[in-house]
């Protein structure tokens, strides 16, 4: 098996970074100028992924990605590093700082969350960088559903045509 990539996003592509962590790949974001950029990807072996086509032009493993909305932008890496990702949140780390996830028992974070949420959430999780709490409630319906759609269209003839 191959070992799972991670990721460096560049300023554009913010966005791109949030989704990356909500599929569970490692992914930082990064406001550094370029050098930086592509140093740190080099040090960590990190894909590096612009929108800028000389900074993609300036590492081995930079990916310049052409697709101007997220969901395309998603098949796109996806389709053309030949990942085959999964539409589930399970592996999912922190989406605001690409922290990892833990489960965390009711009462821990029952003063940090909405009191409906405290009382009626199934499970949580607690971001072990950041503290961010993270729990099954509607919005993560629609983020499954935009999940499903990028690992259906992934690898499709229209992306393949690109
Ligand atoms: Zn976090």
């Amino acid at each position: 098996m191959v070992s799972v990539p991670r990721f460096l996003c560049d300023a554009m592509l913010g966005s791109l970074a949030r989704w990356l962590r909500l599929f569970g790949f490692d992914c930082l974001f990064s406001l550094e100028e370029d050098s930086v950029l592509v140093e740190t990807a080099a040090r960590e072996g990190r894909w590096l992924l612009t929108r800028d086509r000389e900074l993609a032009a300036r590492g081995p493993r930079t990916l310049l990605v052409r697709s101007e909305t997220l969901e395309d932008q998603l098949v796109e890496v996806f389709g053309r590093l030949g990942i085959e990702a999964e539409p589930t949140l399970e592996g999912a780390r922190c989406a605001a700082c690409n922290g990892p996830l833990k489960d965390a028992a009711r009462k821990e974070v029952a003063a940090g969350v909405p009191p409906f949420v405290a009382r009626t959430a199934p499970r949580f999780r607690r971001c072990t960088l950041c503290g961010r709490v993270y729990w099954p409630g509607t919005h993560t319906a629609r983020i499954l559903e935009r999940m499903r759609r990028v690992v259906d269209r992934t690898g499709s003839p229209v992306e393949a045509a690109r």
